[in-house]
């Protein structure tokens, strides 16, 4: 009886998702919402408060969405993606100006490394000129996206060109969706018979995967956008279907792991630690405090230093995880390095939402966005809206890095298992030491700020 209930719980679930993806409405109805969103944040950059603080617009982009993105992907997989309004502008621009021709082979094999360094690069640039404080910048920060939409739809085929090579976001939306609860999956015996292929290359009244997955091969969730688009071009009712998955199952089975990816999970923990870091007032005193140390005044070299030297020692401590590994394991470097760095992404995924909950539970969080949405139709109240005190929000924090750390530590053992040449799981032992002292140290960092 145990074993039945969950059972029917679960199809029921199953179906209601599935007919979700079928729906003519999907994703067309959230892709509007969305925009009407933006633009009413670009109203309210341009026309409402001046001051940061209560400007609905800096909040809602840098406390708010920058808190629920991140956490949307790493649950539910990359459905943003699909309800991006870039996306739907690319979508429509390719629809008008005609058939569109595929990508470059060396941007559909490099356009990853591309868009990691334009993450890179757009973090550093977003301290370097502080642009959490400034509306201009904000929006403009959207020009070179915009862009990136317009000529890859007009040249190519836009989700191929943008969504699926150069956005900057790609790096957090694949990696991050690793460990999405929900899947796209295809039944194979009915794949088998299929000679339409409609999931890849479309019909007479729809286009085919934007992102030109075969369904009857997929088993990742790491570039499939959520769009719908297979389900209602499947000529074979009930093939496909969008259901949970155990949580983190997918580092059992990544097949092709990527560089690329790999060196985003063993950066992007650095990356976090000292981006936050100098965002909190305590931190970013202890940074100019460093500056009078060393003699200088610029802040700009400074956070340069910081960011990119935190990068390194990143980057140091996996790639010297991996190193010590594979001597154990007689694997070369690079092997080891690419398929076990993979087992980073949990932790990092428990290092950025820990660092977000301050800022969104916090009084200048969700309760300044709330306020400062009413100010702009001229209301206002005085009630705080959940708001954490500081300690439940350090036992948050410290949950989220700890559940970070088991994820990690889950997500090694799978990996190593999953592979027939494997020492058991004691090779994986530097990694989780490497994982145990990332841990630390974040730790560590909280106790400072917090
Ligand atoms: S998902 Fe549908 S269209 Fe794609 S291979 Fe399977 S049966 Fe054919
Ligand atoms: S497999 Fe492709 S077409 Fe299907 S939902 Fe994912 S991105 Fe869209």
């Amino acid at each position: 009886m145990r074993a039945i209930v969950p059972e029917i719980r679960t199809v029921a679930k199953l179906s209601l998702l599935t007919r979700l993806m079928h729906h003519r409405l999907f994703p067309a109805a959230f892709q509007w919402s969305v925009l009407v969103m933006l633009l009413f944040t670009a109203y309210a950059a341009l026309f409402t408060a001046p001051s940061p603080d209560r400007n609905f617009a800096l909040v809602f982009v840098w406390i708010f969405w920058g808190t629920v993105a991140p956490i949307s992907v790493w649950l539910f997989g990359r459905f943003w993606c699909a309800m991006c309004p870039f996306h739907m502008l690319g979508d429509f621009l390719n629809k008008i100006v005609g058939p569109k021709r595929p990508i470059p082979r060396w941007l559909r094999q490099y356009g990853f490394w591309i868009a990691l360094v334009l993450f890179i690069v757009i973090v550093w640039f977003e301290h370097a000129v502080n642009i959490f404080q400034s509306t201009t910048l904000t929006l403009l920060l959207l020009v070179p996206v915009l862009l990136g939409t317009v000529i890859g739809a007009v040249i190519y085929r836009n989700e191929e060109f943008w969504c699926h090579a150069l956005c900057p976001m790609l790096p957090i939306a694949r990696n991050y969706s690793t460990m999405s609860i929900l899947e796209v999956r295809a039944s194979t015996m009915e794949c088998e018979g299929c000679t339409s292929k409609g999931c890849y290359r479309g019909d007479d009244s729809i286009t085919g995967c934007p992102v030109g997955l075969y369904l009857r091969n997929l088993d990742s969730m790491q570039e499939c956008i959520g769009c719908g688009r297979c389900f209602k071009v499947c000529p074979t009712p009930g093939t496909l279907t969008l259901r949970f998955r155990h949580f983190m199952d997918e580092f059992r089975r990544i097949r092709l792991p990527r560089m690329d990816a790999a060196v985003f999970a063993s950066i992007w923990p650095g990356a976090l630690a000292i981006h936050y870091f100098t965002l909190v007032p305590t931190g970013d005193r202890m940074v100019k405090g460093w500056m009078q140390m060393l003699g200088t005044s610029s802040y700009l070299a400074m956070w340069t230093l910081l960011y990119f030297g935190s990068i390194a020692v990143s980057l140091l401590m996996v790639g010297g995880a991996s190193f010590v590994s594979a001597q154990i394991t007689d694997e070369s470097l690079k092997q080891r390095f690419v398929r076990y760095a993979y087992a980073f992404i949990p932790l990092a995924v428990g290092i950025h939402t820990a660092f977000n909950m301050p800022r969104f539970f916090g009084p200048q969080g969700l309760n300044r966005a709330v306020h400062n949405f009413f100010d702009i139709f001229g209301y206002s109240f005085s009630g705080l809206v959940m708001v954490l005190g500081l300690d439940s929000t350090r036992v948050l924090m410290n949950g989220l890095l700890a559940a970070g750390l088991i994820g990690s530590l889950v997500a090694l053992k799978r990996i190593a298992t999953s592979h027939t040449n494997e020492r058991g799981f004691f090779s994986a032992l530097p990694e989780a030491v490497c994982m145990v002292l990332f841990t630390v140290i974040i730790g560590s960092v909280f106790r400072i700020l917090y």
